[in-house]
């Protein structure tokens, strides 16, 4: 320890030890002089002052770590010492000098100094990097927390912080987690270490926040923590960034198109789960171990290049159509790419390729598909126009809006004009001027109600004559019963009309033929009955009423003929009066309950007042339908007639409970000749003309008839016909 001692007032240096003078930095020869003059370098600082103060006092005086800047080995330097500066008194008290002991303290000092400094730096440094520091004593369970630690757990001020605070700042869903983090650390047992990312929920403002703590705990040597500190960290922006990038990640990742990353060596850097799919790699294999030339083949590679260099470079991008391959069965796939230059964020520069691929395998087989079907449809419309001239009928079709938009081969070989000439509607100059007006009505009213379309009719042929056709269209609709077209065809039936011409009046000629002997016949018949009943003959007189009945038969069967021979050539004759309707069903009923002994007709009527009408033809009407429902239902006894009023006039029904009909007969009955075929059928009598006349009948008057039958149940027929009939006969 360096000590001297100064004597006299002069304070001559009488005493100072090495460590004295080496503290100083001078050499022994100091010792004898004025410490004035042995440190003139102290002139002006506060020593001499001080040494001068206890020297007339007698007071201690003692400097904790005073600075004194020495000239030491010729250079000024600073230090600090721990001064005392007695002073020495005689036997009779007076101050004959100063003891001084110095203790070089410069070492501490500056270590000291250094300490803050580090420390200031550390302090700086948290604060530039936004961390807080904190520091739990693990037996007071006190907190110990800077402004930074605080603000991330939402504290305010600086009161004293329990632990028991802090878990309450933690998110609820974390804190399980949190405490078995804490729990481990505080575990002798363990490293002490603690690093984990929890949320906090403010304490005052609620604020929700993603922390990173790291800390350590500290044992004593009895395995006790004493200390539990460390930092932490605001790490929100960074969560919510990587959560971003997660999703983002797993977009790319699931996106159902191939997409990748390479660099500039045409190392593949990343590859998505499609492309790896697409391309054959495995999905846990390294891609980054691939290069892109193992999914090109080298010439496609080459061409892949030649186009591609200098995009990157003036980072164009490029796109198009190339063919990769695939990693393990060497299948081309060809694949619409768009390449992307991916440039450093800092420098701009080029440092990969992004890619996206579209694999073109289906869509290229859909066109080749479609191409085929394509070529398929044009075989089979030339097949179906070879069909439609084959056919010896014209085919035509029309729009929805019913203008003709196509006619086959057959037209312009049968009509006096060609398929070009007629289109779109020159079909109807065509038209015989007496059937105009019937075709035309007719196709309007088709193409408006979308109901087939039938109509007979005359068309001027290559030769300038009109023949008889029957057309016939229908209409194809689409899902929502729109009609997209109408298809239709002309059958010539001038033949068929001459047959049912010449049948006609050769039935015309026949039953007037048979009727003249018919009538003698039946008049010799009746005389010969009443000669044998005058000659009591009966059993020859019954013969002969058999004989007559027969006949009776015969002359219906051939007026039956003959009335259809009429109506045929149109000469049917109406004769209008005016008549009870419900009177003429009574009069007709009892005549038909005389001949019906087994059925019971019993009447429903709808007294439904006078007619203007046919009296003796709605009669045969009737009787027809009454006799039919008898003869049908020979195992039935009843038959029910109704008559009723109705909007369109008056309404006769017949129900009977007989065979019925099958559905697929019921339209037809009405029919010339037309009898339903069948064993049970077959056992009636009949030519299949009586529903034939009874409903060209009512449709001359302006009625219609129809039939509601089943089967095995029995047949309702019914006509109707307006309260004051016209007569539609020319
Ligand atoms: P016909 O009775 O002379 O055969 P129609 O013209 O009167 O001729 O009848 C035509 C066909 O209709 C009959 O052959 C028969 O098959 C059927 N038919 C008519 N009325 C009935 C009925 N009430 N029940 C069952 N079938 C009937």
């Amino acid at each position: 320890m360096p000590m001297a001692f100064y004597g006299g007032h002069e304070l001559v240096i009488e005493y100072a030890n090495d460590a004295m003078i080496a503290l100083w930095g001078k050499g022994p020869g100091v010792r004898g002089m004025r410490l004035r003059d042995a440190l003139p370098e102290l002139e002006g600082q506060p020593l001499f002052g001080l040494l001068d103060r206890v020297f007339t006092t007698g007071t201690t005086y003692q400097a904790k770590e005073d600075r004194v800047d020495l000239v030491v080995g010729g250079v000024l330097q600073t230090f600090y010492f721990s001064f005392s500066y007695k002073a020495l008194r005689d036997e009779q008290g007076q101050v004959v000098g100063i003891i001084d002991t110095a203790a070089d303290v410069s070492e501490l000092v500056r270590a000291r100094e250094q300490l803050a400094g580090a420390q200031e730096q550390l302090s700086f440094a948290l604060n530039a990097a936004d961390i807080g520091t904190w520091d739990l004593h693990p037996a007071s369970r006190i907190v110990h927390w800077d402004a930074r630690c605080r603000e991330l757990f939402g504290f305010q001020g600086d009161d004293e912080v329990l632990y028991d605070d802090v878990l309450d700042c933690i998110h609820p869903e974390d804190l399980e987690q949190v405490l078995a983090a804490i729990d481990a650390a505080l575990d002798p047992a363990n490293t002490g270490d603690y690093d984990i990312q929890y949320r906090t929920m403010g304490r005052k403002d609620r604020v929700k926040r993603w922390v990173h703590c790291k800390g350590k705990a500290y044992f004593d040597s009895d395995g006790v923590a004493v200390r539990f500190a460390g930092i932490a960290l605001d790490v929100s922006e960074a969560v919510a960034r990587r959560r971003r990038e997660e999703q983002l990640l797993s977009l790319v990742e699931h996106n159902h198109e191939h997409m990748s990353i390479v660099d500039l060596d045409g190392h593949v850097v990343y590859m998505n789960a499609a492309g790896r799919k697409m391309v054959g790699v495995g999905p846990d294999e390294d891609v980054t171990l691939l290069k892109t030339s193992d999914f090109y083949t080298p010439g496609e590679l080459k061409r892949l290049q030649r186009l591609t260099s200098g995009r990157f470079l003036g980072l164009a991008g490029w796109q198009g159509i190339i063919e990769v391959r695939h990693r393990q069965t060497n299948e081309p796939i060809p694949c619409h790419v768009n390449y992307i230059p991916i440039t450093d964020p800092v420098t701009g520069k080029v440092i990969g390729r992004g890619a996206t691929a579209r694999d073109l395998r289906k869509e290229l087989q859909a066109q080749r598909d479609i191409g085929e079907k394509n070529l398929e449809l044009e075989k089979l419309l030339a097949e179906l126009r070879f069909l439609s001239d084959a056919v010896p009928a014209v085919v035509w079709t029309s729009t929805a809006d019913g203008i003709n938009d196509y006619l086959n081969e057959r037209w312009n070989e049968r009509s006096h004009r060609t398929a070009e000439e007629t289109l779109p509607d020159g079909w109807i100059a065509s038209i015989h001027p007496d059937d105009h007006a019937s075709v035309q009505r007719d196709w309007a009213y088709a193409v408006r109600t979308a109901e087939p379309f039938q109509v007979e009719f005359r068309l001027m042929d290559q030769y300038g004559e009109y023949r008889w056709w029957l057309a016939r269209a229908l209409a194809l609709k689409d899902e929502s019963g729109r009609v997209v077209k109408w298809y239709g065809t002309n059958m010539d039936i001038t033949e068929q009309k001459q047959v049912i011409k010449q049948k006609d009046s050769f039935l015309g000629v026949v039953s007037h033929e048979l009727k003249t002997p018919l009538t003698s016949i039946k008049a010799y018949a009746q005389v010969m009955e009443k000669l044998f009943l005058q000659a009591a003959d009966e059993k020859n007189a019954n013969l002969m009423a058999k004989l007559n009945q027969q006949v009776d038969r015969l002359t219906r069967l051939i007026n039956d003929l003959l009335e259809v021979t009429k109506l045929s050539a149109g000469r049917v004759e109406f004769t209008v009066t005016t008549f009870g309707f419900d009177d003429l069903v009574r009069e007709i009923v009892d005549l038909i309950q005389l001949t019906a002994a087994k059925h019971r007709i019993e009447l429903r009527l709808g007294y439904v007042g006078q007619v203007v009408a046919d009296r003796e033809r709605v009669g045969q009407v009737m009787t027809n339908f009454l006799t039919n429902a008898i003869k049908y239902s020979p195992s039935a006894d009843r038959v029910i007639v109704y008559t009723e009023a109705v909007e369109a006039g008056v309404r006769f029904c017949v129900k009977d409970f007989g065979i019925g009909i099958n559905k697929r007969h019921q339209e037809r009955v009405f029919e010339q000749f037309y009898r339903v075929g069948g064993t049970k059928e077959c056992t009636f009598p009949g030519l299949g003309l009586g529903l034939y006349i009874s409903a060209e009948f009512v449709k001359r008057m302006g009625g219609r008839v129809s039939v509601n039958a089943e089967e095995g149940q029995g047949s309702l027929f019914c006509f109707t016909i307006p309260v004051k009939s016209a007569d539609r006969n020319p």
